[in-house]
């Protein structure tokens, strides 16, 4: 369906998240026709660009990181009739009515209005207070605000920011983004759990031994540097993107897609987290920190080279959390975490490894090939889904060989997924909150997070930096797993290319 008429107001137009991701998730979805008509989109940051320098920008953003390729001189020109830029500092007395200003007086009183706040964290609570002084916005449906993450620094700064926007705005006018939940995968995990028959009744402590969510990424911190340090990968992904995907894997099955249907399920499992006592900390959470190495044969600088990073710096630049949830279906199922920079690869996977079976028939060589089942949810940078069972090696005798089953999003679905901006924004636009993340859920994982954080910031490590680019972070993350009598999986992607 038509979407209503909007206004997007992009604070931190000039930026690289505007660049790289906003607008062009905002092209394509212009190229295919899914924008509201009428649709105007406001940029505004200090930066003294013309309108044409602007446009101009954004157009490098967009060869760049476009999902399309038909952006032909026309098209851009069309898109770039919608987009204004206003240079503007947020502490401007009055700016609301200048930015109101770039509209004319009809399209003002009737579009909605969304507020995009793509700058830096720190400034979130000065626009949203401008935006509060200057316009009557609690209640009224026309008005929406998107908050980028990083959401808080904490459980204490997370409540302000909550308590702030709430001034301005109702819980349903909020959409606080965590982008992972825009992904095609992520959601498939939805559709993989809840519209098939087979899973549901093993889903559970009986069947599954233990989930690992690993989301590892070879990228260093790149310029980020200076937000990455004060940051740290507990903050800066486990908190959001990890936390979410437990809670996909992890929840009760939800009786409708109605926004807060999922979001009351997803908070449920975050609520039956068991806290990590403080006491605690070093069986449950392991950090990590690159130093110099190799990340496919070519030299990577450690971390505290990097440009905008302290020399001495202490920020974990690798996480692994083991977490137990408290409720029937998981109770006893250990859920291990890990994410981290610098690692041989960029890979998400959630993986299920299931109970071995109770007796077989198999001797010798055959009873050694068993390996208990394990499904993978592979959701970077291969989407699919691959099931791991044991088979016959053809042959005289009986040897077996485990096989897998397995289907891949690119050999399935011949359309390019939508960029999770893309589904993001268009939900925005719609008014439909679902895919983001609610006040309660924000404040129950930093919760979660909180003691791990605490005695973390405590206790500084003594031995950064502990693991070499382009290894699997250090020693004690293998240790913390392969105490419990089990071992990381390498991601199924890079098994099948034969990697380690
Ligand atoms: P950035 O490149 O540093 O951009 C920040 C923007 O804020 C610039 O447009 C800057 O423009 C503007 N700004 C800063 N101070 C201002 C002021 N006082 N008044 C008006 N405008 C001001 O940051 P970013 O990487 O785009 O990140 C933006 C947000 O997205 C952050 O919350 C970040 O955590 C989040 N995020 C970014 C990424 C990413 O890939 N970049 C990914 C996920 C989340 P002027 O200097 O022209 O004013």
């Amino acid at each position: 369906p038509q979407l209503e008429p909007a206004t997007l107001f992009i604070f931190g137009a000039s930026g690289d998240l505007t660049q790289r991701k906003i607008i062009p998730a905002l092209y394509n979805l212009f190229l295919g026709g899914f924008l509201p008509q009428p649709f105007a989109i406001i940029g505004v940051s200090r930066t003294d660009f013309t309108e044409e320098a602007f446009h101009q920008h954004l157009r490098a953003g967009v060869d760049r990181f476009s999902l399309q390729e038909k952006h032909t001189g026309e098209t851009w020109r069309q898109f770039t009739s919608l987009i204004r830029y206003i240079a503007c500092d947020y502490d401007t007395p009055d700016m609301y009515e200048k930015l109101l200003s770039a509209m004319d007086q009809s399209w003002q009183t009737t579009a909605n209005q969304v507020f995009y706040l793509a700058t830096p964290p720190a400034l979130f609570p000065e626009i949203i207070n401008q935006l509060g002084a200057s316009g009557s916005f609690r209640g009224n449906q026309q008005f929406r605000i998107v908050i980028e993450k990083p959401f808080g620094r904490d459980l204490a700064s997370a409540r302000e920011l909550n308590a702030a926007l709430l001034q301005v705005f109702e819980e349903d006018q909020i959409y606080r983004i965590d982008h992972y939940l825009g992904k095609e995968t992520v959601q498939n995990i939805l559709a993989f759990r809840f519209a098939n028959a087979v899973w549901e009744p093993v889903w559970n402590r009986n069947f599954i031994d233990h989930v690992q969510i690993t989301v590892a990424e070879q990228l260093g911190i790149g310029r980020r540097g200076g937000y990455y340090d004060t940051a740290g990968a507990l903050r800066d992904m486990m908190q959001n993107h990890l936390m979410q995907l437990l809670c996909l894997v992890a929840m009760e099955p939800p009786t409708s897609f109605h926004p807060d249907e999922i979001r009351n399920k997803k908070v449920d499992v975050m609520n039956a987290i068991r806290p990590i006592p403080p006491d605690r900390v070093r069986f449950h959470a392991v950090r990590g920190q690159y130093g110099n190495g190799w990340i496919e044969d070519t030299p990577a600088s450690g971390y505290r080279n990097e440009p905008g990073v302290r020399p001495d710096s202490n920020t974990e630049t690798f996480a692994v959390l083991k977490l137990f949830i408290d409720n029937w279906r998981w109770q006893g199922v250990p859920f291990y975490l890990r994410t981290g920079k610098r690692l041989p690869a960029r890979v998400s996977e959630i993986s299920l490894q299931f109970r071995p079976v109770p007796h077989h028939p198999f001797a010798g060589p055959a009873a050694d090939a068993i390996q208990p089942n394990r499904l993978a949810i592979q959701i970077e940078p291969e989407e699919g889904i691959l099931l791991r069972t044991q088979a016959k090696v053809p042959g005289l005798g009986m040897n077996l060989k485990p096989v897998e089953m397995h289907y891949t999003y690119r050999e399935v679905f011949d359309s390019l997924s939508p960029d999770a901006y893309e589904t993001l924004l268009v939900d925005v636009l719609r008014g439909d909150p679902g895919l983001f993340m609610r006040a309660d859920q924000v404040e129950a994982a930093w919760s979660v997070i909180s003691p791990v954080l605490n005695f973390w910031e405590n206790t500084p490590a003594s031995q950064f930096p502990n693991y070499q680019a382009g290894q699997w972070g250090p020693f004690e993350a293998e240790k913390l797993i392969i105490d419990d009598g089990r071992e990381w999986f390498l991601p199924a992607c890079l098994e099948k290319n034969g990697k380690k």
